[in-house]
């Protein structure tokens, strides 16, 4: 995928991007991870960068960019920081949510402050009893005159820290799984609402990954934004273009790689000779750029089937699957040539590695991709 492929507008998106991941993201990183904070003036300065309605259609404030130009702007900001694009990308979603399938009170409610990075939002789907599993979510909402009663807890919630409007599923009949499931619009200070300290963990502060627990919360059914029955099916329903996300993100990861190792090697001398003369050596990083082509094609045409509109399904899960395990083994192959340099702090590769192995559980784990792909099997072969 080159930039000559998109519009002017997302062309321009795609510029904004890479001054954000340079200007905004690269000085502050080290810094978030030192203080173990997601950073809530991010989402302003992407505000400002025209980077939170990427998804939402001009004509509700928003870029609505193409899926195709999602990933190029995704793979721009994860060169820097994953978990910080992951956080933007969770909050851009929620705003596009609002946009297709909100009310006009959701709408007017929330989405311009969305768009301007005033507000944040976070996706409450995963609980701490498990996530592969999210059809058996139990938080509960139970009508009550014109409100709904919301109660239950949920873990690994990404912007924990900074969000101000929670996009929550609850189940309204306790076993019916899927069938009993809807979205609902909370916000964090509600009465009854308390907000957990993030996680102390690797792979990211800037993620804000941490829980939230509702106790008696009482929300207006103005609020509903999927009906009884079709909050799960939405949930699933951005569950292919997210994996197609994380791979692209992936790609950019080990771009940075090879962005640090190969003037390393090609400066720095041993037995006489640059360390890029070296066979052995280069033939490792020659196979981080196959498996960075690869990653790429596999999460573009994910997107492209996503644009339009076929199913992505199969795809998605193969790219998501390959890309995390290519981001691993690639960021771990990079670092082994820049030798001990390569565990400086000045070099991204432990965050990167961490992240690489984060992106393993995001939106579905690996094996829930195998699952994904052995149905597709079976399908393809039964007779
Ligand atoms: C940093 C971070 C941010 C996140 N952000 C969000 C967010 O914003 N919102 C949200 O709702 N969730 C979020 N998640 C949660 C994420 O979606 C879950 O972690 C993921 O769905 C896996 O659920 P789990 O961690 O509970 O693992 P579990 O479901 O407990 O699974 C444990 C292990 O068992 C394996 N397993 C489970 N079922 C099967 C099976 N049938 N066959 C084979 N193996 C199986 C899994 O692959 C995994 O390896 C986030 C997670 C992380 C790490």
């Amino acid at each position: 995928m080159t930039a000559a492929s998109l519009t002017k507008l997302e062309q321009d998106c795609l510029a904004a991007a890479e001054d954000f991941s340079a200007n905004t993201l690269a000085p502050n990183v080290m810094a978030w991870e030192a203080a173990h904070s997601a950073p809530r003036e991010m989402f302003q300065a992407a505000g400002d960068a025209g980077l939170l309605g990427l998804l939402v259609s001009p004509d509700q404030g928003g870029m609505g960019v193409s899926y195709v130009a999602l990933l190029t702007i995704l793979e721009a900001l994860a060169k820097v920081d994953m978990a910080a694009t992951f956080a933007l990308i969770v909050h851009n979603n929620h705003a596009r949510a609002i946009a297709v399938s909100g009310s006009d009170h959701l709408t007017d409610t929330y989405l311009a402050d969305m768009i301007a990075g005033r507000t944040v939002g976070a996706f409450l789907l995963t609980e701490p009893q498990g996530g592969s599993d999210a059809a058996a979510i139990s938080t509960t909402a139970i009508e009550d005159g014109d409100d709904y009663i919301i109660n239950g807890a949920k873990a690994w919630i990404s912007n924990t820290p900074t969000a101000d409007i929670l996009n929550v599923f609850a189940q309204t009949e306790p076993g019916a799984k899927a069938r009993g499931i809807l979205s609902i619009q909370v916000p964090a200070d509600a009465p009854g609402v308390t907000r957990l300290p993030a996680y102390e963990m690797m792979g990211g502060y800037a993620i804000g990954a941490g829980g939230f627990e509702f106790r008696d919360v009482r929300v207006s059914k103005s609020q509903l934004m999927l009906p009884v029955g079709k909050g799960f099916q939405a949930a699933m329903g951005g569950i292919d273009i997210a994996r197609a996300g994380v791979a692209a993100m992936c790609a950019g990861m080990l771009r940075a790689g090879l962005d640090v190792a190969m003037p390393h090697l090609l400066k720095r001398q041993a037995f006489g000779a640059p360390l890029a003369d070296q066979q052995g050596l280069m033939w490792t990083l020659a196979d981080v750029a196959t498996d960075m082509e690869a990653t790429r094609l596999l999460a573009f045409n994910s997107a492209e089937l996503i644009d339009n509109g076929e199913s992505a399904v199969e795809a998605a899960a193969h790219a998501k699957k390959f890309a995390t395990r290519a981001a691993f083994k690639g960021l771990n192959a990079c670092m082994q040539a820049m030798g001990a340099d390569g565990l400086k702090q000045e070099f991204p590769f432990a965050r990167h590695l961490a992240a690489a192995k984060m992106a393993e559980y995001l939106d579905g784990t690996t094996e829930i991709q195998n699952l994904v792909i052995s149905r597709a099997l079976k399908k393809a072969y039964a007779s």
